[in-house]
């Protein structure tokens, strides 16, 4: 028997009772209801074991299609071995060696690391978890309506959890809710429940005013690789340096001739550089159209209607390796709120290694699959892919068994693991902006709605240098617990997966706790921290005593320091949520455009209202060019930030960008205070007679103090403005 199983054994004879507990307490079968969405997924899965179709494992073509797919049955003793956390190694910047069969009162004492291999013993930071700082010292409608969940989670009942939507997460969270003794409702419920757990989306199911959603309005359209790009760039715009961790990248078709032009020119420029281009289409996932280019020439551009959304980008053609491999890194990342941003991340991960050894990119080797992309998807259909029920061996491994390999051949993986932490807060800092635009239009301040929170999924490369790269980040990552594997010639099925339970059902698990409506908040402290090298414990309540401490830990607002300086795109953002006008709206209209510029005093006689017109028209055009599917009119958040940077070089000439930026935001934002004072002021002795959110919402909402006329106006965009639609949701990737 591995050392998993003899693991496993062991936590399932001390699970046993618990789970019998659990079991006891049964579903309420009176307060279910049947979801009506044909999506819904409400049934367990199908416990018998059906089998999928062989394929042509062996075609090395580098485009890829996507596969059918089967599941298994998963036998009780599967079901119940539910996923502990059983790393060898707790991450956070040491390498931890923790002796076999710990039961799950084990973690959470650890203060002495150990570093197998190289004898090194850390001493851990003993530490509370009383470290936060918030950036928005005033309670914002986010943390208001968590807290209103507080009040309303009455003492000693358990959490409720909505499970009818969660599709191929349904047997990771399920055995999470038997962990916390919590109450799963597989059918929907027709009370509110505290938590929905969506698979896909938020949309998933509309009918939510209360309790907390798993996922945030516009995450998927947020990620989807051409927006992430665009977000990641406008940030390098800023700070070049602080994100370089992301490769250079052009959209297609629109930039398809400025990437030939540059390419051409550093050729030209230098005869020995040869680089090598990675095309991902827009909406992909798993390894879908992808191939690799050694010639801007070489690109597959349809035209017209037909021409595909694409990005191009420089192909790290060194990445590190293990056993001649190459791999990448799946990091868990929870978003647990906005507004204040509160980011969290799993201390272990999963490594997904390649199965043809890997050579630097040449002619010969530009289409071989398996050499050059680490999708699990279609690694599993190589004839060496390696399931191993070992978390170090095999081409799916735990993140900490390889940083501890890295760990033992003298790797400062202090530094990797820091490196990391920065590079996830980096890239939501790029991508809140934009999803507090979709939040707001969503879930409008004022309005019955539920709260959220999401767990994301990181694709990070280590280059040789042992750089973190950026490849993509994937909203709805793979929660499945059990793989493909092929049980006899050409015969596939589900089986169950002792990695991806090990790693999974501990991230939903803590997510779960973290989302917990009675959950005790920690006290905030003033002073964000710097990033700690040593490994720190996490503060359990005590009556989580039978669980492990929790493998989430929070980077953000704990290291606001180091990075709030970069949340420059974000108070534009808000200027921009300030003048959209009709709450539920995502684009700016002409009328909220100009009222901008008149309320922050932009305009003078150099830079008049007519050119302040055309401005809005020329970018507002371009960028509708730019989105062909977008149904909806008016100025986006994208190319409102474009007009801010060109608005504050006109005003700031001889500053560099990033300055001129922080000056016209700190003019506007002036502007802005002096006048809210005065309204405020003015609005004293009618408001008193007011409810308390229309009070709040006129002093955050400039239409509601305007003339009637630019409401008039307004509402008018407004109509022009139909509400994006989601586009097609991708499925759960595993990648
Ligand atoms: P998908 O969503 O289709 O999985 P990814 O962006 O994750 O698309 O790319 C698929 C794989 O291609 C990655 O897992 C990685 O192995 C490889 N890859 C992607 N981008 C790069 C890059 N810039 N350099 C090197 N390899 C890359």
């Amino acid at each position: 028997m591995s050392d998993h199983y003899v693991k496993v054994n062991i936590q399932l004879e001390e699970m046993k009772s618990f789970g019998e507990d659990a079991e006891k307490e049964g579903v309420d079968a009176e307060e279910q209801v049947p979801v009506c969405s044909p999506s819904a997924s409400v049934s367990p899965p199908d416990p018998s074991s059906t089998t999928i179709a062989g394929r042509d494992a062996s075609n090395t073509s580098i485009t890829c299609k996507h596969r059918g797919k089967s599941r298994s049955k998963l036998g009780k003793d599967d079901k119940n071995s539910c996923g502990k956390h059983t790393s060898d190694v707790s991450l956070h910047g040491s390498v931890v060696s923790a002796p076999v069969g710990r039961n799950l009162n084990r973690l959470g004492h650890d203060r002495t690391l150990h570093i197998k291999g190289t004898g090194k013993i850390l001493q851990g930071k003993s530490e509370t978890n009383g470290n936060y700082v918030t950036v928005h010292p005033s309670k914002n409608i986010q943390e208001t309506r968590r807290e209103d969940g507080f009040k309303h989670a009455k003492k000693g009942r358990p959490v409720t959890v909505d499970i009818s939507k969660a599709k191929t997460s349904l047997e990771a969270l399920k055995l999470s809710i038997k962990q916390l003794k919590w109450k799963e409702f597989p059918l929907g419920r027709r009370a509110a429940c505290d938590i929905y757990w969506h698979g896909v989306s938020f949309h998933d199911n509309d009918n939510i005013v209360s309790g907390q959603v798993n996922k945030f309005p516009g995450m998927i359209e947020m990620l989807r690789k051409i927006n992430l790009s665009r977000a990641v760039r406008t940030m390098q715009e800023l700070f070049p340096e602080e994100y370089d961790f992301y490769p250079r990248s052009w959209i297609l078709p629109e930039e398809c001739q400025q990437f030939s032009t540059q390419i051409r020119m550093v050729k030209e420029n230098d005869a020995t550089v040869n680089p090598t281009f990675i095309v991902k289409p827009d909406g992909g996932s798993q390894g879908d159209g992808i191939y690799l280019i050694r010639d801007p020439s070489d690109l597959k551009l349809m035209v017209g209607t037909q021409a595909k959304q694409a990005v191009v980008q420089e192909y790290i053609q060194r990445p590190l390796l293990i056993d001649k491999l190459k791999f990448d890194i799946r990091l868990y990342v929870l978003l647990k709120s906005l507004e204040p941003l509160e980011i969290y991340i799993a201390k272990e991960g999963l490594t997904r290694f390649c199965t043809e050894p890997y050579q630097e990119p040449s002619q010969k080797n530009l289409s071989h699959v398996f050499m050059h992309l680490t999708n699990y998807s279609l690694n599993v259909h190589s004839g060496n892919f390696v399931h191993s029920d070992s978390q170090s061996t095999g081409s799916k491994r735990t993140l900490s068994s390889v940083l501890y390999r890295l760990a033992a051949k003298g790797v400062d993986i202090k530094k990797v693991w820091s490196d990391i932490i920065a590079l996830v807060i980096k890239t939501a800092i790029a991508v809140v902006p934009e999803l507090r635009v979709y939040y707001q239009c969503d879930i409008p301040p004022g309005k019955p709605g539920p709260t959220c929170f999401q767990i994301l999924g990181f694709d990070i490369l280590l280059t040789k240098n042992l750089k973190p790269v950026l490849l993509e980040v994937n909203s709805n990552p793979s929660m499945r617990i059990e793989h493909e594997q092929e049980v006899a010639p050409g015969v596939f099925e589900y089986v169950p997966s002792p990695v991806d339970e090990d790693v999974k059902v501990g991230v939903i698990r803590d997510t779960l706790r973290l989302m917990d409506p009675g959950h005790k908040k920690p006290s905030i402290s003033q002073h964000g921290e710097e990033i700690p090298m040593e490994a720190e414990t996490q503060e359990r309540s005590p009556d989580e005593g039978a669980l492990p401490s929790l493998c989430l830990k929070q980077v953000y607002p704990k290291y606001t320091k180091q990075f709030n300086y970069l949340r420059l795109v974000e108070r534009i953002a808000s200027l921009f949520i300030r003048f959209l006008g009709v709450k539920g709206n995502m684009r700016m209209g002409p009328t909220a455009f100009r009222t901008f510029i008149r309320t922050c005093k932009l305009s003078n006689s150099n830079f008049s209202m007519a050119s302040v017109d055309i401005l809005y028209i020329d970018i507002t055009r371009r960028w509708s060019g730019t989105m062909p599917d977008s149904r909806e009119a008016g100025m986006g958040l994208q190319a409102f930030v474009e007009a801010f940077f060109y608005l504050a070089g006109r005003r700031f000439k001889s500053l560099v960008l990033r300055e001129q930026v922080v000056s016209l935001l700190q003019l506007c934002e002036a502007q802005l205070e002096s006048q809210s004072g005065v309204e405020e002021r003015r609005s004293v002795s009618c408001s008193r007679a007011m409810p308390r959110a229309v009070r709040t919402l006129g002093l955050t909402n400039p239409q509601l103090n305007s003339p009637a006329p630019l409401r008039r106006a307004s509402s008018q965009d407004y109509r022009l403005h139909q509400r994006l639609k989601p586009r097609t949701l991708r499925a759960n990737v595993e990648n």
